[in-house]
């Protein structure tokens, strides 16, 4: 009988009859090459709000937004939040306001409901 020492669980096992758990654990290991750390291109696919696509690359969602004429804040592209809808122009509601003042003071009535 072959005999040999289990890294993973500290047990001998039989060669021929090598838990399947501890084989598991073992190839991973041996799966994980030691790799420089770098920050990834990409994520999570992120919702762009520009296009309404879904990007799982970092530089093409920073593409988008540049193109679009905006620039992301902060370091979390989820952050950029579609732009903000143009203000109702006051002017426009004001001078319509006293138009409808106007006329109301002339004594232009809708007609149909007090006549
Ligand atoms: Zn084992």
């Amino acid at each position: 009988m072959r005999q040999r020492y289990c890294r993973m669980c500290g047990n001998w096992h039989e060669l021929e009859a090598w838990p399947i758990e501890c084989f598991k654990v073992t190839k991973a290991a041996s799966d994980t090459l030691p790799v420089p750390y770098f920050i990834s291109d990409t994520m999570e696919p992120t919702l762009h709000p520009l296009d309404q696509r879904h990007y799982t690359s970092k530089s093409t969602f920073e593409r988008i937004t540049r193109e679009g004429g905006y620039e992301t804040v902060g370091n979390d592209p989820a952050r950029l939040r579609p732009p903000p809808k143009p203000k109702a122009d006051k002017k426009a509601i004001k001078d319509s306001v006293q138009k409808a003042m106007a006329r109301f003071r002339r004594g232009e009535r809708v007609s149909g409901i007090n006549s």
